[in-house]
């Protein structure tokens, strides 16, 4: 068996022409105009080039998006007030502060001061409460990105048994929280592995569906896995340099040898990736929604 490709890359194609025209409706209809702004603390290249991401699709689909870069030494009160002023400007729905922050930074007491209803990457605990409920709010971009992936590849997830390797607050436990949900994409059966779980391959070898988010590369191999599993690679890790000094992705799943046994499977990069900006502009979308009473 060699897996089917579940394009990332073309499924977050297809959602952006879908918010394209709900955009350009918001704006005919309504006079609304979603806005993003994007906060990052410090010149690290690889967050530099995250937020750059963010805000040429934001641009490119008709979003209003502002960039804010503060040094690298800024406050925890610059960056609070800050915060403050977006919660209070019209202009924009969605506030997205770049993590990780620099050290002297206290991360949690920044996220918390961003207004919930401006939250769009869904990482202020109301929204992660009313996410654990299963009431409307904004979902986590990467996890809503991967529910999005398996709903619109047709992957029946109710009574499936789901193995998910990582437990962090961003990936691992609101991917779990959301597929046991009674929900599209979910009614799953849920197993959350991680660096104390005892026999990995025991859970991993049982799993129909296995979404690694992990961090380390290929560490999921065709000996862990049974025939017909549908993967979800969340891991991005970079594993060498080209002669032109690009970096060299891998995921967390050795793709070229669990291909041959998957149903279906993610590739990295072109996967889970694109999704995840992209369902930041659905929800930039959905705040704006929210704010002109639309919701
Ligand atoms: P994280 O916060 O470092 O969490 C990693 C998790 O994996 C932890 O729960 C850790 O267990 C577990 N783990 C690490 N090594 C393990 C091992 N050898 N065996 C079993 N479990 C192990 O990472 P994250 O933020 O969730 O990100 C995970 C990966 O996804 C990274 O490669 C990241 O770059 C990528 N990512 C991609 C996107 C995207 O949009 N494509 C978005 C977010 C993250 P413990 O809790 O026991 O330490």
């Amino acid at each position: 068996m060699t897996a089917k490709i579940i394009s990332g890359t073309e499924t977050a194609k297809a959602i952006r022409e879908e918010l394209k025209t709900e955009i350009a409706e918001l704006k005919e209809k309504h006079n609304v105009v979603p806005g993003l702004v994007t906060i990052l603390v410090g010149e690290d290249p690889a967050s530099q080039s995250y937020v750059s991401a963010k805000n040429k699709t934001a641009h490119a689909l008709g979003i209003h998006s502002e960039q804010v870069t503060l040094a690298a030494d800024s406050s925890e009160q610059e960056l609070l007030n800050l915060i403050d002023k977006y919660n209070n400007d019209e202009k924009i729905h969605g506030i997205l502060v770049q993590l990780p922050l620099p050290k002297h930074i206290n991360e949690a007491k920044v996220l918390y001061a961003i207004n919930p209803d401006k939250d769009v990457d869904g990482f202020h605990p109301v929204n992660v409460g009313k996410m654990v409920l299963g009431e409307q709010c904004y979902l986590p971009c990467t996890p809503h990105g991967i529910l999005e992936l398996l709903t619109r590849s047709g992957v029946n997830t109710s009574g499936a048994e789901v193995v998910v390797i990582g437990r962090s607050n961003i990936v691992g436990k609101p991917i779990s929280n959301l597929m046991l949900q009674k929900r599209d994409a979910g009614n799953a059966t849920v197993t959350i592995c991680h660096t104390r779980t005892r026999d990995m391959a025991a859970h991993t070898r049982r799993a129909d569906i296995i979404i690694a988010a992990v961090g380390v590369p290929k560490m999921v191999t065709a000996d862990m896995v049974k025939d017909g599993v549908v993967i979800i690679d969340v891991g991005v890790n970079r594993i060498g340099k080209t002669a032109d000094g690009k970096a060299i992705l891998a995921g967390d799943v050795d793709f070229d040898a669990v291909k041959e046994k998957a149903a279906a499977i993610t590739p990295v990069p072109g996967g889970v990736g694109p999704m995840t900006i992209t369902m930041l502009m659905k929800n930039t979308v959905q705040a704006a929604r929210l704010a002109a009473g639309l919701i």
